[in-house]
């Protein structure tokens, strides 16, 4: 390959590449439920490489499966929606937490040398990962992992819980951990 020849494949390997993040992102946007019935959370589920699930397909009431080398099956919707969360609690607890304010704390990445930045609102745990961000723009709500670290070092167990503790309040106010502390 000349010199000139060399430059233009890597060139066009980088819009290839910018192509396919994009196409991705597009696709997620287009299919927002694939965002919670996704091949990495069968994989998860039965504990298998995520190249080993060939299709997850959508139907009305359940979900189609298929698994190399195992027959085709349909899942229940709530086994996907309980895995979701069920998932994101179990990594969290995992998540080394500390609270670095009243309602702000820092939560390390399961990637090494990262923390995340999460804060603690009466209706949200707000958190600047992608997944947070994902499921706030797909759901409309949620909870990542992070912020379940930050919803276990404040005593709860899930978002649901943490919000409905805080039912009475009726304001846009952080959480003041410093307040509850008796409670
Ligand atoms: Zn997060």
């Amino acid at each position: 390959m000349t010199a000139k020849k060399n430059l233009m494949h890597k060139k066009n390997s980088a819009v290839v590449s910018a192509v396919n993040k994009l196409a991705i992102s597009d696709y997620i946007m287009i299919n927002p439920r694939y965002f919670i019935y996704s091949y990495a959370a069968v994989a998860r589920m039965l504990g298998i490489k995520a190249s080993l699930v060939k299709k997850v397909e959508i139907w009305f009431n359940c979900i189609f499966v298929i698994v190399a080398g195992r027959r085709p099956r349909f899942w229940k919707k709530s086994v996907f929606s309980n895995h979701f969360a069920d998932w994101r609690k179990k990594e969290g607890s995992k998540l080394y937490a500390i609270k670095s304010s009243s309602n702000k704390f820092l939560v390390e990445s399961s990637k090494k040398n990262k923390y995340y930045y999460v804060e603690a609102w009466q209706k949200d745990i707000v958190c600047n990962c992608d997944d947070y961000q994902n499921q706030q723009r797909i759901l409309g709500t949620g909870c990542c992992k992070h912020g379940y670290a930050a919803l276990k070092l404040l005593g709860f167990e899930r978002l649901s819980q943490y919000v409905e503790h805080h039912q009475w309040v009726n304001n846009d106010e952080p959480y003041d951990w410093d307040d509850y502390s008796d409670y």
